[in-house]
């Protein structure tokens, strides 16, 4: 570390933010993240972390603490037909996960990861209730300016505040979000009220007209987090706090396989939230300033990848810093220049997912079976998996 340590500002404390305060840790670098939450509260569902993600929070030590509550997949992508359940593909997460990316296949409640993250975080490092309304940018350095009327200065800000980012507006002119015209219904079930198939340890996905519907087991098993996607209707908020009827919820799945009411009905009050449409940014820096996570590279959930990306980007951010604390304007640069191609690409596949998920029954969708059928997403999505966000760092470096 140098002498004088860079500064760094972190706007948002979510798991973006966190994973970059907690790299930038054992990197040497201090950080500051500021949330704009009063106090951490429990938001959100579940997540799936795939290989990509656990290897990075494992050298966080991040693994060690989730180890009670996330949920080791014994299968993946789990593909069913939407009205008799036969199952299209299913991936051997036990022995071929392990065998192929070095690491499991894991399920968590988003507290849970946020709560095994921010063990990595030195206390004292995050403010709550500072909610930024601003970044200006002076010659070298940032001030950030907060609802409370203070303010903070530093060398570098990352904008790590989520899909509705403030700090994107400093940094770049985004193009204005548009409807998908779908929307999620969201369900945290307790597992005594769940059916049998969806208490597994498997992430299943029913595909069918207009609609899929994902369930997976979180909290070691206590609880199954169920996500459907169906036309958005007259839903348009975009918010984990907008709510739905079970009773809507069971309309959209009427004519599925009947095993799925069972476990829609046990859906409580339901959260729904519209998926709006964003193109991918050309660039995520402007001077001092930077975008990580859903701030940067909001994507549709149907590659499970949000959270996994935003980590990454914590992973490639701190390296980059570390490597040059004297001239961040350029780690800045050179965090861009690795990231932005990996994280359009998985926006632009995440997109094109909603299509063929959702194909009606038809010539159409039975290629999509039988390609199902034949590849093993597994191997297919090693790109993904594959990855280690650090040692890209290391051999763009030689
Ligand atoms: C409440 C919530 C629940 C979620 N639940 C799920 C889920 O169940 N399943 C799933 O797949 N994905 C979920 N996501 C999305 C998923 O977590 C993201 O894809 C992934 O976490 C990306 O992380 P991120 O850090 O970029 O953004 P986020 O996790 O969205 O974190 C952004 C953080 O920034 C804070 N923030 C926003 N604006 C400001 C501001 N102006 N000043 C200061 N702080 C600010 C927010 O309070 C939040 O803590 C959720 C996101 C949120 C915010």
């Amino acid at each position: 570390m140098s002498a004088s340590p860079v500064r760094v500002a972190i706007v948002g404390g979510g798991i973006g933010g966190l994973a970059a305060a907690a790299f930038l840790h054992r990197a040497g670098i201090p950080s500051v993240v500021y949330e704009q939450a009063p106090e951490l509260r429990e938001v959100g569902a579940g997540l799936v972390l795939a290989p990509n993600a656990v290897r990075l929070l494992r050298r966080l030590g991040a693994m060690d603490r989730l180890t009670e509550h996330a949920v080791p997949l014994e299968v993946g992508w789990e593909f069913r037909r939407w009205e008799d359940g036969r199952v299209l593909s299913a991936e051997d997460l036990v022995g071929a996960c392990e065998r192929l990316y070095g690491e499991r296949t894991y399920t968590v409640h988003r507290a849970d990861l946020l709560d095994a993250i921010s063990s990595a975080v030195p206390s004292g490092a995050v403010r709550l209730g500072r909610r930024c309304t601003s970044v200006t940018v002076r010659a070298d350095r940032a001030v950030v300016a907060f609802a409370d009327g203070t303010s903070a200065e530093a060398d570098v800000v990352i904008g790590a505040d989520g899909v509705h980012s403030t700090v994107r507006g400093a940094v770049t002119t985004p193009t204005p979000a548009t409807s998908s015209g779908i929307c999620a219904f969201r369900a945290l079930v307790p597992a005594e009220h769940a059916p049998a198939f969806a208490r597994r340890r498997a992430q299943t996905l029913w595909l069918g007209p207009d609609h899929h519907l994902v369930h997976y087991p979180i909290r070691g098993g206590a609880v199954v987090n169920l996500v459907a996607i169906a036309p958005a209707g007259d839903g348009t908020a975009e918010s984990w706090s907008a709510t739905a009827t079970v009773a809507e919820f069971l309309a959209e799945f009427a004519d599925w396989d009947p095993r799925l009411r069972e476990l829609i009905q046990a859906a409580g009050t339901p959260g729904r939230w519209a998926l709006l449409d964003r193109r991918p940014l050309e660039r995520w820096s402007h001077g001092p300033l930077t975008l990580l996570g859903d701030a940067a590279h909001p994507m549709f959930p149907f590659f499970a990848q949000g959270a996994a990306q935003s980590i990454e980007d914590a992973a490639v951010l701190a390296r980059c810093i570390a490597q040059d604390p004297q001239a961040p304007v350029d780690a800045l640069r050179r965090y861009e220049s690795l990231r932005i191609a990996r994280t359009a690409r998985l926006q632009e596949v995440s997109h094109a997912r909603a299509h063929v998920n959702h194909l009606p029954d038809g010539p159409e969708q039975e290629a999509r079976d039988a390609a199902l059928a034949d590849a093993d997403p597994l191997v297919a999505n090693g790109w993904i998996y594959a990855y280690d966000a650090e040692a890209e760092v290391s051999a763009a470096s030689v």
